[in-house]
């Protein structure tokens, strides 16, 4: 009897669980390299903030991680695709930069005793109104995922520049390019793959999030991206790249158009209201993101440019 209502719970409950999780599978880049692909476009209920991409690297001395995606239960579901790839432990965790949809997953590998490794230019973020502003968004946009146990890790080890580190023979350089995307981005080069994990520095398949970028420092990153000469690219968002130095060409295309456009409204004394409606944005209109992002990015480039021009 026990037996037959135990059987009968399973059946109720567990459709219903089975469905609440978002579909996740890892896909292989390099011999030692992983990583698991979001869905375009922003956060939604319907994505469940699954729109952000991480990475992990398997070695013979446990499993180096690459940013923790966008919740916990996420970053549990893709625990549990390192788990189908190997029982390794878990090492180290490195946070690309600190927005939410890259490190809301934290608690769950800090659970497993993994360390976390982040640039010390993302510290004053933690505690700041701009940081609780967006977890007060999260926890209305992303209630139940973003829940009553969710909470904020701090990284163990704040990095002060590029680093690099040796495990299970496996090189792995960190190079800070920030402030890019963000002040405090880090990218994460596996040697023996030529794999590069790029964090947010390159959108792939959609407009990317500018924010308060500082966008001439972010070109120069993509310079130093270039530089490491990856054989495959992994970026936060959209799918791997196998030809990264022609696909580092849509951020690239895309920031510098923003400089460009909103760069002479500003030159000639034109307001963003109208810049904007006048100029051409046709190349990017049919992207994910373009309608949550875009103007955004815009408004930001064109105060962006004002202050440069002031500056000179
Ligand atoms: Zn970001």
């Amino acid at each position: 009897m026990r037996r037959l209502a135990f059987f009968l719970l399973c059946w109720l409950v567990l459709p219903a669980w089975a469905e609440e999780l978002m579909p996740m599978q890892a896909e292989q880049v390099g011999k030692h390299s992983w990583y698991v692909r979001g869905l375009p476009g922003a956060a939604s209920r319907a994505n469940q903030g699954f729109m952000s991409n991480a990475g992990f690297v398997v070695t013979q001395a446990g499993v180096v991680v690459f940013d923790s995606l966008g919740t916990p239960v996420l970053a549990e579901q893709l625990i549990g695709e390192i788990r189908k790839v190997t029982r390794q432990p878990i090492r180290r965790v490195i946070v690309s930069h600190w927005h939410a949809d890259h490190y809301y997953g934290l608690q769950a590998f800090k659970k497993l005793g993994a360390e976390i490794w982040a640039h010390e230019a993302a510290r004053p973020v933690l505690g700041s109104a701009a940081a609780a502003d967006r977890l007060a968004q999260r926890r209305e946009l992303l209630a139940p995922w973003v829940g009553d146990g969710f909470a904020v890790i701090p990284a163990d080890h704040w990095l002060a520049g590029d680093a690099g580190f040796r495990l299970g023979g496996v090189h792995f350089h960190l190079r800070h390019v920030g402030p890019a995307h963000s002040p405090e981005d880090i990218v994460m080069f596996v040697e023996e793959d030529k794999v590069l994990f790029s964090g947010d520095t390159v959108f792939q398949g959609r407009v990317p999030f500018v924010g308060d970028a500082d966008s001439k420092a972010w070109l120069a990153a993509l310079d130093r991206l270039l530089a490491l000469q990856p054989r495959a690219m992994v970026p936060g968002h959209g799918p791997a790249s196998q030809t990264p130095r022609q696909d580092l060409t849509l951020t690239r295309d895309y920031l510098t158009d923003l400089r460009d456009k909103m760069g002479r409204a500003v030159a000639d004394f034109v307001s963003f209201d109208a810049a904007f409606a006048a100029a051409d944005w046709s190349r990017w209109k049919g992207l994910p993101a373009y309608h949550e992002a875009h103007r955004r990015n815009a408004f930001n480039t064109y105060l962006l440019m004002e202050r440069e021009s002031l500056a000179k």
